[in-house]
């Protein structure tokens, strides 16, 4: 379709392009630049994601028992996909839908995050950055650390539509909608394309260990597969 009909609205494929908010951008940009070592932190977050979302889709279904459909159990699944560099941690949660994701994965909405990017901006030193990094937890957006790359694929419990929320973490995103087979029947696949230097990140060894480290005490059944369906 033409720029004249469309306008500023979405491209032939639906996908609309949107720029990160400034607060966003910044704390992309002191993350990925900082030396910060501990890069492990993003499948913590990933997977504390993940059960936030089953939790939430656990509390909706109280009043609404007709969200759960015919998936009830909750889970989380991991897959590797070393060939390609690729990770990708599912879960059957709540998911998002596409307004959810600008929201949630475009801004920063979390309370105490403006706090730390004005922190992390006036931490002289790297070393000190990397432990504010370490003290706060940088939430989703420490999927750049390891990607260049970031897919995140949703459908809301009780939604019949799918959105893809895509970045490289530069500056901007775009979101558009998808196919309902190419993404969960309920709830969130993010997708790394990992950098050449955390390809290790797609061996079932390193990922074992680190969901043993950091992920053990997590209330939903974590699944470890070696190849995509
Ligand atoms: P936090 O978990 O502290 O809110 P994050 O940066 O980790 O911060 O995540 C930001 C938001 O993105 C979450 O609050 C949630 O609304 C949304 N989100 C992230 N991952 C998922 C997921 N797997 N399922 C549903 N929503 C998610
Ligand atoms: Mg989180």
């Amino acid at each position: 379709m033409s720029a004249e009909v469309q306008g500023a609205g979405p491209d032939a494929t639906g996908s609309q392009s949107r720029t990160f908010e400034a607060d966003v951008a910044k704390l992309l940009q002191l993350m990925v630049h900082s030396v910060y070592s501990d890069k492990d932190v993003f499948l913590r977050e990933l997977i504390s994601n993940a059960a936030d979302a089953c939790e939430k889709l656990r509390y909706e279904s109280l009043s609404n028992p007709a969200l759960l459909g015919d998936e009830q159990k909750a889970s989380i699944r991991i897959t590797l996909d070393p060939d390609v560099s690729r990770v990708a941690v599912e879960d059957n949660g709540i998911g998002m839908s596409s307004e959810e994701m600008i929201e949630a994965l475009g801004t920063i909405a979390r309370s105490g995050t403006k706090a730390f990017v004005e922190r992390l901006e006036s931490a002289a030193q790297q070393a000190e950055s990397s432990q504010l990094i370490g003290q706060f937890g940088v939430g989703f957006y420490s999927t750049f650390m390891v990607a260049d790359k970031v897919e995140v694929f949703s459908r809301r419990a009780g939604s019949d539509v799918a959105s893809l929320w895509s970045s490289d973490g530069k500056g901007s995103y775009s979101v558009a909608a998808v196919a309902l087979e190419e993404a969960p029947a309920r709830g969130t696949r993010v997708v790394l394309h990992l950098m050449e230097d955390a390809k290790s990140y797609a061996e079932s060894f390193t990922i074992e260990q680190m969901i043993k480290a950091h992920s053990g005490h997590v209330p939903v059944p974590i699944l470890l597969a070696d190849k995509p369906d």
